[in-house]
């Protein structure tokens, strides 16, 4: 027991005599004496030997024996009685804005109030007006509250993270005191779901530094010495990580993470400081390994690493919606817009007949949509234009065409829009079924999972992946934000089997090719190289394959 374990039994004391006692001094005794505890320049073990522990100031005679009970016996009784009377959410209420401990305590004694969901119910059967001091109106702040306290636990999508982080870099930017700021954790990991945002930053001065970040964000507040933590957007957390510039690079690294990778490299490294990552890489003797590979220490022991796909490899895409079917913008101006961002190629897919909720198309529309391809496909040249369809996977693994239209295709995603409740058995079949058909040249978002909304459906995945390694049908990486379906962590599995990939943005709109970002991160992620990765490859390549493929399926 050292003298902060012992402090923060008497201020969780503090905290429970607050809920349950009108006099606020007898809360005040407990806190009082948890600081005079925590300052002590000595074990507390020590001053109780010499009989000095009540001499202390800020210790008197009730809290001396509390004191005295946890160094003898490492627990309270008292604190364990008053646990008891409590239920273990009650203080998630003290996220609530405006409710302190009074307030609460009052809440449980008069309407049983425990946690979060009990004081919603309360405020929506309007029980909190009957108690003194609580209007209507405070019964509508507080439900307010809860929604805001409920936002604030919860997990955010990679590009909130990235958004929040890069617009504080960009504040931070203009600090005097800060030398360099990086944002760090598992938003520079690219992790798909993130709960905060961490920043390393970089000052000789961090008082004045600590000062001009609680205009940054709100309610700041002291974690440690040199960590700061406070809220962005009043919704996420965000970490201030200060570090001396030559140690800039040490707590980049560290508080980038993944712990384990840490851990491993220092233990190569040594832990001196370094004023750059690549610094510590080198005393470890090891090739530096990008952020998005560092969630495990696997790549520590590669003796030769291959250069990670980017952006810039991708030359062209696939899996683009089109007013015809549920897309927002036209054909041209889909294609204007990939024309723009200096692609090579692009093929449009919009839904098939059976996706009637997504405008699917039938045949006679699907003659409609390749006459206005035809029509506008010479004002984007030399891009080249590919037509396709993400054809429904049917619940019993059949393609959602006639093989007379199948031939119409330069490519075909297949993909499962319904009947996601299937057990897993009858999922593997019918995914099976739909690899077995020639016409297949992608396998769209392969488990339909939206992150954070809904789970994905389950398969028997590496027999998946061993039958589409098998009939050569690529793994699409979804890259939209929700889905960035395949999961990255899946992708060596299919990869091992034979199984190659493309990155797709699976775009409804022309903003939203920006998904090839967030789908290059997962492939990152995963490790993939641009050699694995099919629209990394120039038009003339990508073009004869489809064509061979498809004069293949027609034999
Ligand atoms: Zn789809
Ligand atoms: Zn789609």
């Amino acid at each position: 027991m050292d003298k902060f374990e012992v402090a923060r039994t008497l201020d969780e004391i503090a905290r429970y005599v607050e809920l349950s006692e009108p006099n606020r001094f007898k809360a005040l005794a407990f806190e009082k004496a948890a600081r005079a505890i925590a300052s002590l320049d000595r074990d507390p073990a020590d001053l109780i030997a010499l009989g000095d522990l009540q001499k202390t100031p800020g210790i008197g005679k009730t809290t001396a024996s509390v004191v005295e009970e946890v160094v003898r016996t490492g627990k309270s009784r008292y604190l364990d009685e008053l646990r008891k009377q409590y239920p273990p959410g009650i203080f998630e209420l003290l996220r609530v804005p405006r409710l302190g401990l009074k307030k609460i305590g009052l809440l449980h004694d008069k309407l049983g109030v425990g946690s979060l969901d009990d004081l919603e119910a309360a405020c929506r059967a309007g029980r909190l007006t009957s108690l003194r001091g609580f209007g209507e109106k405070t019964q509508q702040k507080i439900l307010e509250g809860i929604a805001y306290a409920r936002k604030r636990q919860s997990n955010f999508l990679l590009p909130v993270g990235i958004e929040v982080g890069e617009t504080i870099r960009q504040q931070l930017a203009l600090i005097d005191a800060i030398e360099n700021g990086e944002v760090s954790g598992s938003v520079r990991r690219r992790l798909e779901v993130i709960r905060n945002v961490n920043i390393a930053v970089a000052t000789r001065d961090p008082k004045s530094v600590s000062r001009a970040l609680a205009k940054v964000v709100a309610d700041l507040e002291e974690v440690d010495e040199s960590t700061f933590k406070g809220i962005a957007r009043n919704e996420i957390e965000v970490y201030f990580h200060l570090a001396s510039p030559r140690e800039f690079g040490s707590t980049l690294l560290r508080t980038t993470g993944s712990e384990e990778f840490v851990r491993a490299l220092l233990e190569r490294a040594g832990d001196k400081p370094a004023k750059t990552e690549e610094e510590i890489f080198e005393r470890a003797g090891v090739p530096y390994v990008p952020p998005e590979r560092r969630e495990n220490a696997d790549d520590l022991n590669r003796k030769r690493r291959r250069a990670l796909v980017k952006l810039e490899d991708i030359r062209g895409t696939f899996h683009v919606h089109t007013t015809f079917s549920d897309g927002r913008n036209t054909v041209l101006e889909m294609l204007t817009a990939a024309r723009q961002r200096g692609f090579q190629y692009v093929g449009l897919s919009d839904h098939s007949k059976s996706a009637f909720y997504a405008g699917g198309l039938s045949e006679e529309g699907l003659r409609q949509q390749q006459a206005e391809i035809a029509r506008h496909e010479q004002e984007v040249t030399p891009m080249r234009v590919f037509r396709g369809t993400e054809a429904d996977i049917l619940a019993d693994g059949g393609i959602d065409y006639e093989t007379a239209t199948l031939t119409t295709f330069d490519f075909v995603i297949a993909s499962i829009h319904s009947r996601f409740g299937m057990s897993r058995d009858e999922m593997s079949e019918r995914i099976l079924r739909a690899l077995d058909n020639p016409y297949v040249t992608f396998l769209g978002h392969l488990t339909g999972r939206l992150l954070l909304a809904r789970e994905g459906y389950t398969m028997e995945f590496d027999r998946v992946f061993e039958k589409a390694g098998e009939r050569g049908v690529m793994i699409e990486i979804n890259g939209n934000p929700r889905r960035l379906d395949i999961d990255w962590r899946l992708v060596g599995r299919a990869y091992d089997r034979g199984v190659r990939f493309s990155i797709h943005p699976d775009a409804h709109s022309i903003q939203e090719y920006n998904a090839l970002i967030t789908g290059t991160w997962v492939a990152r992620k995963a490790g993939l190289s641009p050699r694995e990765i099919f629209n990394t490859k120039p038009v003339d390549e990508v073009a004869e394959y489809l064509k061979g493929r498809r004069a293949a399926a027609m034999k």
